[in-house]
């Protein structure tokens, strides 16, 4: 039997609009093209424009409709020029991660052959790691709410059992797959500063009790600044890498940097019941409105979450479509044809996102 599947569409701010337009198009296509399962998209209203227009961010009917969906696909959201009185910019995403407990974030960070790389590969090396990012607590405990006085400056950093726990679990489950799909060795890697601070000693206490959980997984440890090295010297070595939110946020833009850029690099927010997809790059204000903007990032966004939906409702045509989404962006980099200006090519944003469709018949 056909299940329907409910997408909230954040389709965002800048050029946030133009490349989601093309993925939801190729993602419909592709449902509509199979008999295991089904989407219906609907399109939640929030972000700087939005803000600009009505004066609400995000407003509480779009929070309902991203609450009650099975998945979140959200664009680049925000712009410079329009933030609250505070100074501050506007940012639905972090909203939905901290409102909805979206503790883990996914950074997928893989260099196919043919890609562009500031590094010089080995030949026959690819990259293929994954970067879980703790995305509610640790150092962005405090943000906003840090204590500054005219001598000192106060941060907290929180790490808790309850969210270690489940991040430490969603690792070795995510390894897990990985490694069923041939695409890893089943390695999670805990990423910290255990030998100076007493809060990561504790961080990794937890990240060991979970791996004496899964003795068919390889566990490892790293501290960040060596993570920082590795990852220019030999990134090929890691497979799961997990890791508290500051570490994260500074070593993901070290990934997308692997990458050649934000334009390939997507990401997912994850929580117990709910996910967000969205391409790592921001709004792009200075090419918006062009059609010049690289989808691929979005496009690779809306292939995790049908590999994610695929997995959580064991519906395993969703997850091979996800798969083949995957490989279609990665095809179109490699024949290098068909790029975008910030992949070194000519193309638009249709003709980039047109190739895609071509390579997996839903042109
Ligand atoms: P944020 O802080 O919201 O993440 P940012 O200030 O880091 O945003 P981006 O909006 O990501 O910046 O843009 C950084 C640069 O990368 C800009 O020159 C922009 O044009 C370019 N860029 C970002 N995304 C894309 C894309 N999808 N296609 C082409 N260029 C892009």
């Amino acid at each position: 039997m056909t299940k329907n599947y409910e997408i909230a569409v954040f389709e965002g701010d800048g050029i946030g609009p133009e490349i989601t337009d093309p993925t939801v198009k190729i993602l419909d296509q592709m449902a509509r093209n199979s008999n295991s399962y089904s989407l219906t998209f609907t399109d939640a209203p929030a972000g700087a424009t939005h803000y600009a227009k009505t004066g609400e961010s995000l407003p509480e009917a779009s929070m309902e409709i991203a609450r009650r969906s099975d998945a979140i696909l959200l664009s680049a959201m925000g712009l410079p020029d329009v933030r609250y009185a505070d100074g501050t910019e506007i940012s639905p995403q972090i909203d939905l991660r901290k409102a909805l407990t979206l503790f883990a974030g996914v950074r997928p960070v893989t260099v196919r052959a043919g890609q562009r790389t500031p590094l010089n590969m080995p030949d026959g090396k690819e990259i293929d790691f994954v970067l879980i990012r703790e995305s509610t607590e640790g150092l962005f405990f405090t943000q906003g709410r840090g204590e500054v006085t005219e001598n000192e400056a106060r941060e907290t950093l929180l790490i808790t059992r309850d969210i270690s726990e489940k991040l430490f679990k969603f690792a070795f489950d995510l390894a897990k797959t990985r490694k069923a799909t041939g695409r890893g060795p089943g390695k999670v890697t805990c990423v910290d500063k255990a030998n100076v601070f007493r809060a990561f000693a504790f961080f990794r206490e937890m990240f060991d009790a979970e791996a004496a959980k899964h003795p068919d997984l390889i566990s490892d440890h790293a501290y960040v600044d060596a993570t920082a090295l590795w990852m220019v010297q030999k990134p090929w070595d890691f497979d799961v890498m997990v890791t508290e939110n500051m570490f994260g946020d500074i070593l993901s833009d070290l990934g997308a940097g692997l990458m050649g850029g934000l334009g390939l690099a997507p990401s997912a927010d994850i929580g117990l019941e709910n996910a967000v997809f969205q391409p790592c790059h921001g709004s792009a204000p200075d090419i918006a409105g062009q059609g010049v903007a690289n989808p691929f990032a979005m496009i690779l966004s809306g292939a995790m979450m049908l590999e994610w939906l695929g997995i959580r409702h064991d519906v395993e045509a969703m997850q091979n479509d996800g798969a083949r989404l995957r490989q279609a962006v990665d095809q179109v980099v490699a024949e290098g044809q068909v790029l975008t200006r910030d992949l070194g090519g000519t193309a638009g944003t249709a003709d980039a996102a047109s190739a895609v469709a071509k390579v997996l018949g839903v042109a």
